[in-house]
């Protein structure tokens, strides 16, 4: 059956036609996908594309990895689900990530991001008595409502509180303090004026859900010292960084260790598992019992099958030399990038770090949200339109970040600067 026949069934019966909000992009409405292996996206017409999308994130090692899908396959064999006491996989995954993430001292699983991230604003409240949550414009920390807020803003809604979904109670959103990133000016001073009643501080370390936006050293320290005086909980959302940039995530890369962590996508190479880990006295507050300090469930917590997926990726990328493949590709997509767009006077500013990259077609830094806005968006989704045509597929919405995995190959790469250069000649 062809895609414009499965769209339409498709929008008959879920909403929009698709199960995740960013899935559905203006242009690509009839996407139907029926196959992704290595490097590789096909589509239900028999049309293939080299992904840079890469799901938002999670296979880190390429799609259906052989050893990631031998492991659940032989997990799903063995045990589905008990939904009582624990498995041996649970407990070597929770060992790994303590010996792993400098932050971590025990940990939980989830089955998503989002639900690791809200355990962190829980457990962080529970701890300090506290209601204040401070989160940074341009971050996002999955669809629950004390951070459904200022993610991708429009320019006159930066500076007020942006909630990215109707539905959200008032004073849950106006217990969310909003600051811009990289500010540390700006972190001062709401801790001077608000700190006794901040439970938590959450960021993305780079805030990759706007692109790349690196963290300057004093903004990250200067969190970690205004968090530490206030007696308020540090959270790194380390859900795209964490394992993608360095097994222990941007802490280990910045010696800046939160007291809360929080772990998805490429934890597992696209199998559905997350993870919240920190101090362990903080982590000792979840109870398995309600009413506990702060309770903590889910039926599919630790599944088997997702275990054996985390497990199975953590076992790659320690034996292979996985980070070292996926940096040289990502700076070699960088600096050619930037030579075609300077050699063809397109004014573009390429960033990334490791295995992200991303233009954005402005001139000038790219420090904080607010430089972003400076970012021809028409542009951004024209040159990845033009690049679908090409058989590549990087995803054209907004301010979306690439990712290049283990599966990629250097043929891959000059494919795409190929393609980037007729798309960029394209676009004069
Ligand atoms: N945190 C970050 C930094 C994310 O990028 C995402 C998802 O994109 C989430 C949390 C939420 O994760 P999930 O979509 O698995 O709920």
């Amino acid at each position: 059956m062809n895609q414009r026949v499965l769209s339409e069934r498709a929008r008959r019966v879920i909403p929009g036609g698709v199960n995740s909000g960013q899935r559905s992009v203006p242009g690509l409405t009839d996407l139907v996908i029926a196959h992704a292996e290595g490097a590789r996206i096909r589509d239900a017409d028999g049309r293939e594309y080299v992904d840079y999308h890469a799901a938002f994130g999670p296979p880190l090692l390429g799609h259906n990895d052989p050893d990631v899908a031998e492991a659940v396959a032989a997990a799903g064999r063995s045990l589905d689900l008990a939904g009582v006491g624990v498995t041996q996989g649970e407990i070597e995954l929770a060992e790994t990530l303590a010996e792993l993430v400098p932050g971590i001292e025990k940990s939980l699983l989830t089955s998503t991001g989002s639900e690791a991230t809200f355990h962190a604003l829980r457990v962080a409240r529970a701890a300090t008595g506290r209601r204040l949550v401070v989160k940074f414009q341009g971050c996002y920390h999955g669809w629950h409502d004390s951070v459904s807020l200022n993610v991708i803003s429009a320019p006159d809604r930066v500076g007020a509180r942006d909630p990215i979904s109707t539905g959200i109670l008032p004073e849950v959103l106006e217990a969310t303090l909003v600051l811009p990133f990289n500010s540390a000016e700006a972190v001062r001073r709401a801790f001077a004026e608000h700190g006794a009643d901040i439970a938590a501080a959450i960021v993305e370390p780079v805030p990759h859900n706007v692109g790349c936006l690196l963290p300057e050293p004093e903004f990250l320290r200067t969190l970690r010292e205004e968090c530490t005086k206030a007696g308020s909980v540090l959270v790194f959302d380390e859900v795209i960084t964490g394992f993608r940039h360095a097994l222990g995530g941007w802490q280990q890369i910045s010696g800046v260790t939160p007291d809360l962590t929080t772990l998805g996508k490429a934890i597992a190479n696209g199998y559905p598992v997350g993870a919240l880990g920190g101090r362990a006295d903080l982590m000792d507050l979840f109870s398995s019992r309600p009413g506990g300090p702060a309770f903590f469930a889910g039926t599919y917590n630790g599944h088997p099958a997702v275990v054996a997926a985390a497990l199975a990726t953590v076992r790659k990328l320690r034996a292979e030399p996985v980070h070292e493949h996926v940096f040289a590709l990502g700076a070699r997509i960088r600096e050619g990038l930037t030579a075609i767009f300077d050699g063809l006077g397109v004014p573009a500013v390429v960033a990334g770090y490791g295995s992200v990259f991303v233009a954005y077609f402005m001139t000038g830094p790219a420090r904080t949200y607010t430089d972003l806005l400076r970012n021809d968006a028409e542009m951004f989704i024209g040159y990845r339109r033009r690049l679908l045509g090409h058989g590549v597929f990087e995803l054209p919405l907004n301010l979306k970040r690439s990712h290049v995995s283990y599966a990629h190959t250097g043929a891959d790469v000059d494919h795409l600067l190929e393609a980037a250069e007729q798309a960029a000649r394209a676009q004069l």
